[in-house]
């Protein structure tokens, strides 16, 4: 089934959305398509008796600094506008589900939507409170996620911060790393991927066990094969969402001083400003 869909939706991310909602795990998704892609889609759900229902705005990606082609900010316009867009898509087995998500997006009521998508009401809280300040920065919740978090090594299964490399449990932002709701949402999806295929779950267990190191701007690393001794931490492999001086540095040394959760030593060169967690 996984193999199908991703056929379908191309990436994982969006292959395990649908495969949720196949499975009950989820009443109603929400993901982004282009034209193409759509047309496929429609096909899909047609057959599998999925309602879809297609937003009356495209949205314009803006590409985040660093974060490679990921972008988490995005401008809605009209579906006339001349340029290329993207279309948020709603997947259900229940129609109602998927038009009320619809409307409720329409309307920007972010709590309502946050509601449908099941997300825990600690996270929708978080985000709407975060919303003014990330929409200024990127869109991304790991900094102030990492804020509310005691300490930085937590359990792998609400590691949110390796989803550039189309790797995750979940859907949304965790309001901490230790969220026991999202932590708990990440298990049964993380069962469900399992059922279907124990090589893909595998997979994701090994890639989200990591040590991350977030930047803003400078790119988010993936350390893995870590080990952490007396804040000297020592990798075997990095995955980076960008190739630059920074990954260039990481790669040379194999290793760091971890100063605490926002700052860095490696060689001799400083960083701060940025965020530092384990999973396990
Ligand atoms: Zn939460």
């Amino acid at each position: 089934m996984i193999n199908t869909l991703k056929e379908i939706f191309h990436n994982t991310t969006r292959s395990l959305e649908v495969l949720y909602v196949l499975e009950n795990l989820k009443d109603v998704v929400r993901m982004d398509a282009n034209q193409l892609e759509i047309e496929k889609i429609k096909n899909f759900c047609h057959e599998q008796r999925l309602f879809l229902e297609i937003s009356d705005f495209k949205i314009i990606k803006e590409t985040d600094k660093g974060k490679g082609a990921f972008s988490n900010t995005a401008r809605k316009v009209p579906l006339n506008y001349p340029e290329e867009g993207l279309f948020h898509l709603y997947i259900s087995k229940n129609k109602n589900k998927a038009t009320f998500l619809k409307m409720m997006e329409t309307k920007g009521d972010d709590a309502a939507v946050g509601e449908m998508l099941g997300y825990p009401q600690c996270c929708i809280d978080f985000f709407l409170e975060n919303k003014e300040s990330q929409q200024r920065m990127q869109n991304d919740y790991i900094l102030p996620a990492l804020k509310n978090s005691e300490g930085m090594e937590f359990d792998f299964h609400a590691n949110y911060a390796v989803r550039y490399f189309d790797i995750t449990l979940l859907s949304h932002f965790p309001h901490n790393f230790s969220c026991k709701d999202s932590i708990n949402i990440a298990k049964k999806n993380l069962e469900c991927i399992k059922k279907h295929s124990k090589e893909l779950a595998e997979y994701f267990e090994s890639k989200l066990k990591c040590a991350v190191l977030y930047t803003e701007h400078d790119g988010i690393f993936a350390l893995e094969d870590y080990n952490l001794k007396n804040n000297s931490l020592e990798y075997k492999q990095i995955l980076g969402t960008v190739n630059n001086q920074l990954l260039g540095t990481l790669r040379k040394n194999n290793k760091m001083e971890v100063v605490s959760k926002n700052e860095i030593k490696i060689g001799e060169e400083v960083l701060e400003d940025i965020g530092f967690m384990t999973f396990i």
